[in-house]
């Protein structure tokens, strides 16, 4: 696939715009890509990988002339940021970001949008536990899904981000904002509270020792600390904004949990044995859809090494 962009600048270069950069050059998306981090420290670290054809000390330098402009950073400081390039933004433009969270992203950052720029929020399905500028790869949205909230774009501008983000490997659906939310409580934010909570309980229990949980944390509780390990600003970010879909999800988790416990103080077998054959066959759906391997790890460590 050819050039879709001559000018794109990421703001944030951790994980994901760390991943875009690599995805994007290697596919030749952007005829160039600016970049611009936070830190001193990001931004030396980007220059020395030669992550960016060019590094800036302000997102409003970054923007400049910038045809996509991509909001990388935690939920949370998207909306700061949306005002302080919003007098910088080329007419035309579109301005889309990654966040995890999208009814809370647009409200922060659809006030300062020009009426002559596009807004087309967007989410990659796809990250690991690691954060930083150096944790990119390129094959990390290949084969995942990309869901766009197009809302009151133009259907151009909606074709070419569909096309970056189909060149850089990934499939893209589009979605409204608050159903968005839910579904991603349900495959995601809820799960990682509860792998936070597994791993917060193993640690608390001081009748298991530190050394025991890791020398037997076979694969289910290894997998809780590596989802226990990603980046503590970003998911407080997820919690905080998309709050109402995940107190719903937790909700209906606390009741299922609680007719578990149930079944086992009854000895309730059948129960048990009907529940666990229904969530066997969802396990068995995943990997059919492609979206993961039979590994027990969900197919992290298999993208990252496809990507290294
Ligand atoms: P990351 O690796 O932790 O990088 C975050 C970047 O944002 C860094 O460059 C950081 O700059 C910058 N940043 C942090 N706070 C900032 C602030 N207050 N103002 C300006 N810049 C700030 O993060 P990531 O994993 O790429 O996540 C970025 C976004 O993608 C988040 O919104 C997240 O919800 C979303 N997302 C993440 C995943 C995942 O699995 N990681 C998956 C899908 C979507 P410094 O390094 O200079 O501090």
């Amino acid at each position: 696939m050819g050039r879709v962009y001559d000018r794109v600048a990421l703001i944030g270069l951790g994980l994901i715009a760390s991943s875009m950069a690599h995805a994007m050059r290697e596919a030749g998306l952007a005829g160039h890509v600016a970049g611009h981090a936070r830190t001193a420290e990001t931004r030396d670290i980007a220059r020395e990988i030669g992550l960016c054809d060019s590094v800036h000390e302000t997102a409003a330098g970054a923007v400049e002339g910038a045809d996509l402009v991509v909001l990388a950073v935690p939920v949370g400081a998207m909306g700061k940021l949306a005002a302080e390039i919003a007098p910088h933004l080329k007419p035309g433009a579109t301005v889309t970001d990654v966040g995890s969270v999208k009814q809370a992203v647009i409200e922060a950052v659809g006030p300062h949008i020009p009426e002559d720029v596009h807004f087309i929020p967007g989410h990659p399905l796809a990250g690991t536990e690691h954060s930083g500028p150096r944790s990119g790869f390129t094959a990390l949205f290949r084969n995942r899904w990309c869901l766009l909230v197009p809302g009151e774009a133009p259907a151009e501008a909606v074709a070419r981000l569909t096309a970056l983000w189909e060149g850089m490997g990934a499939h893209v659906e589009t979605m409204d904002a608050a159903h968005h939310d839910l579904v991603l409580a349900v495959t995601s934010h809820t799960p990682h509270l509860i792998a936070y909570t597994m791993v917060g309980v193993a640690d608390d229990l001081r009748r298991v020792t530190d050394s025991e949980v890791i020398k037997y944390s076979a694969a289910g509780f290894r997998d809780f600390t590596r989802i226990a390990a990603s980046d503590p600003t970003m998911w407080r970010d997820v919690f905080l904004t998309n709050k109402e879909a995940t107190l719903d999800i937790l909700g209906r988790f606390t009741e299922e949990l609680f007719a578990l416990q149930r079944a086992i103080r009854l000895g309730d077998g059948d129960h048990l044995h009907a529940y666990f054959t229904r969530t066997r066959a969802i396990r068995r759906g995943i990997i059919e859809a492609g979206q993961d391997t039979d590994a027990p790890d969900f197919g992290r460590s298999a993208a990252a090494r496809k990507g290294a």
